[in-house]
């Protein structure tokens, strides 16, 4: 078989497995004996109850013996001055006409714990810093009643410009922006990620899952934990919803008190 043919036998077995796993099949029994050359046909299975397998596990469970190693973070030794050097004066997606500012993640690179939001509002474009309006308060009280101050956290979101009206940011705009988030977690490496609702949820973790199903359990990013929550200005709008949000917040604070990590 040739180098060719190999590849695109992969790439096909790949794109059946995907199939398979979407479908809800989350093992396959792996013979050494010859196959048959017979089309496979995906079975009829239910849809999943529970569709976000963390990318860990979907991998193992998937592949059996013969699972790639899963993919971890793999720490970065840029700056966060050298991505905002090349971000610049950003005009790669629209958004950069309306925006005042570029608003850039900030907080501790040493953070053991990050928190990722949408994309700037008014008072973050015009202060040219994230999360400092009505919701930014009370994401720093947030932050406060786990023991923690903001300084020790990193603050970003997934678009650094805002969109006009607040509207959330397409799927092209986002994609184009987050590499630079992802690129930031990769030369911090905090130990968990809290996203505030389903824009920051739904990037990061590419599920489409929404963040009333999948808030409070953790999920996993590359080997990072990640806390699906609700975003704050939610909580202004529906503050019965803060109860919920305690409790998802306890289990990060009480993940962060039970592994302390003594390189930071
Ligand atoms: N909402 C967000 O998602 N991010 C901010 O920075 C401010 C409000």
């Amino acid at each position: 078989m040739s180098q060719k043919e190999l590849r695109d036998l992969v790439a096909e077995t790949k794109k059946q497995l995907e199939h398979l796993r979407v479908l809800g099949v989350e093992g396959i029994q792996i013979s050494t004996a010859a196959a048959p050359a017979i089309p496979i046909q995906p079975p009829r299975v239910e849809p999943p109850q529970a569709a976000t397998l963390s990318p860990s596990e979907s991998v193992t469970s998937l592949f059996g013996d013969i699972a790639p190693p899963p993919v971890k973070v793999t720490k970065s030794s840029e700056t966060f001055e050298q991505i905002h050097a090349e971000i610049g004066d950003c005009t790669r997606c629209p958004l950069h006409l309306e925006r005042t500012h570029v608003v850039h993640t900030e907080g501790n690179r040493k953070a053991r714990l990050m928190f990722v939001g949408e994309a700037p509002g008014a008072d973050e474009d015009a202060q040219a810093r994230p999360f400092v309006g009505r919701a930014g308060q009370l994401l720093t009280k947030i932050i406060e009643a786990i023991g923690m101050k903001r300084e020790e956290v990193l603050i970003g979101n997934v678009n650094r410009c805002r969109p006009p009206g607040n509207r959330a940011p397409t799927t092209e705009e986002a994609s184009t922006c987050k590499p630079y988030l992802l690129r930031e977690i990769a030369v911090v490496q905090p130990e968990v990620i809290v996203v505030l609702g389903n824009t920051a949820m739904k990037n990061l973790l590419d599920t489409r899952e929404g963040i009333t199903r999948l808030r409070g359990n953790f999920q996993d990013y590359k080997g990072i934990k990640v806390m699906p929550t609700f975003h704050p200005a939610y909580l202004l709008r529906d503050p019965s919803k803060k109860r919920e949000t305690w409790e998802d917040l306890k289990k990060v604070r009480d993940y962060l008190d039970n592994h302390r990590s003594t390189d930071r």
